[in-house]
């Protein structure tokens, strides 16, 4: 009975050391070793800005690991519009285009109702031109002429030649790949490693084996991992509009990762609210493809009932707020045959976009109008009534401002169109060095953002082409910050 007793205190006491000593281990086998790999700067997120921040890294002379989770490059900057805005007097200077770097602070500032920071839309404005180069000297080529993208509010939006982001993104690849840069695709960051005096000094990563792997940064970590618009949860907690009914243009990734390791370390976040929506999405997709896609002053948006609502020059926050007070939400883009760009800037061609039935082509207005459903009197009426505005150059119903050219030849088109989250603009607070701003207001030593990731750019609403020349001047500006840091 007495040793019995015994023997269960002893077996209860060799249970305790086991679970002390880390569970069901077999005796003389260690924890496995984490592996620890090691570079000058470690960028997450191998979209535009990343790839641009690891380019500039490394003509700055550091050894550079770029982490990308998803199985390729590119992010939302692979499948974007494209559209580059940049002041350009060489190109504007050939259409007659009047402009200057202020009125696109003032477009930029204003157009974000003056909620952006003043230094970095100067930077932004500023450094455009010189990004949009810079690109051009990686071998990413635009055409000569620019235009208006939809809610750029001024005809300086330049457009590659290759279809939607896949310029930029092969050339940023080509680039990085020439420069020694590692990708490492299907590697998910997953925190950063900070020390107990505040720095960042590395990342703890996920490789494409499911393996945990640290890479340490020996000057700095640069967070390029885009915004949350595919994160439900995080987009609805700033907008709780935004429920997984309204589509969402982006990639699968667009999770808002960044935005989750940037607090654990102690970011300031600003304008965490602002979330953009587009009035122009597939109603089965919610992607930006599948309409021709003119200049915003050739073509004009109509209602269920055949009739406009809004200038289609407009902001695009105020597009889209006007397109949730129409029937359903839905609305037809409505444009001739003077609207249509040979390959749009998703690479689709009339001819395609007509097959699959995205776009209705038709003869006349009243053929056009029978085959997506609104009345045709109310569109004859409307378009009539837009024709006679752009003749008088005056929009006395909406006051649209760029009346480029009058719908009135054969053949007509109409594609159907709902809101679609695009852009988060809000995001981890940065300086102009790219630097991120803790919430006490002081730099966090070692780590650096640049594109979607970060707010205080783009005010409550982005000027579309805006966010291309974003991510390319403040990627670099933080691959050079993060080069240099000591
Ligand atoms: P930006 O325009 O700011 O460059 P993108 O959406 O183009 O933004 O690119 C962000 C990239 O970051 C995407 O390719 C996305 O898959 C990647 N990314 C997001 N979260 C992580 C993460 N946790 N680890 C590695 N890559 C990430």
């Amino acid at each position: 009975m007495h040793r019995k007793k015994w023997g269960s205190l002893f077996l209860v006491l060799a249970l305790v050391a086991v679970l002390a000593l880390g569970g069901c281990q077999p005796a003389g086998e260690s924890e496995p070793e984490v592996e620890t790999r090691e570079a000058d700067v470690v960028v997450i997120g191998g979209g535009g800005a990343g790839l641009a921040a690891a380019v500039t890294a490394a003509d700055h002379g550091a050894e550079v690991i770029l982490l990308e989770k998803m199985p390729r490059l590119g992010g939302n900057t692979l499948i974007s519009g494209c559209a580059y805005n940049a002041v350009d007097p060489e190109r504007q200077s050939k259409q007659g285009i009047e402009d200057s770097i202020d009125l696109h602070f003032q477009h930029t500032y204003e157009g974000g109702d003056k909620k952006g920071d003043p230094e970095l839309i100067r930077v932004l404005v500023e450094n455009a031109l010189d990004g949009l180069h810079w690109l051009e000297s990686l071998g990413c080529e635009f055409k000569d002429e620019v235009y208006t993208v939809l809610g750029a509010l001024w005809p300086r939006s330049h457009t590659n030649v290759k279809p939607l982001g896949t310029g930029y993104i092969e050339a940023l690849e080509n680039a990085a790949r020439e420069r020694g840069v590692e990708i490492l695709l299907e590697t998910k960051a997953e925190e950063l490693v900070q020390e107990e005096d505040g720095r960042v000094t590395g990342v703890k990563a996920v490789d494409a084996d499911g393996k945990e792997v640290i890479f340490k940064a020996r000057k700095g970590v640069v967070l390029a991992t885009g915004g949350f618009s595919a994160n439900v949860e995080m987009r609805t907690k700033y907008n709780p509009r935004l429920t997984a009914e309204i589509p969402t243009t982006n990639h699968p990734g667009a999770t808002g990762d960044g935005i989750v390791m940037a607090e654990k370390v102690g970011a300031e976040f600003v304008g965490m609210e602002y979330i953009q929506l587009l009035p122009t999405g597939d109603p089965e997709t919610g992607s930006l493809a599948g309409w021709l896609a003119p200049g915003v002053d050739q073509m004009i948006y109509v209602n269920k009932e055949g009739k406009r609502f809004v200038a289609e020059d407009e902001r695009r926050d105020v597009m889209t707020n006007a397109l949730f007070e129409q029937p359903d939400a839905l609305m037809y883009v409505v444009s001739d045959a003077n609207s249509v760009w040979e390959v749009t800037s998703f690479g689709e061609t009339e001819e395609q976009l007509v097959e699959m039935g995205k776009v209705q082509k038709a003869d006349t207005l009243e053929e056009l109008a029978e085959k997506i459903n609104v009345p045709p009197e109310n569109l004859v009426e409307t378009v009539a009534k837009y024709n006679e505005a752009v003749e008088n150059n005056h929009d006395p119903e909406f006051g649209k401002k760029l009346l480029g050219h009058k719908i009135e030849t054969p053949p007509f088109y109409a594609s159907p169109r709902v809101p679609t989250v695009h852009h988060t603009m809000g995001g981890v607070k940065i300086d102009t060095l790219a630097r991120v701003i803790s919430k006490d207001g002081n730099p966090i030593p070692g780590l650096y953002a640049a594109g979607e990731v970060t707010g205080g750019i783009h005010g409550t609403n982005r000027l579309g082409g805006n966010a291309i020349a974003d991510i390319i001047v403040f990627g670099r500006i933080a691959g050079e910050s993060a080069a240099n840091s000591k």
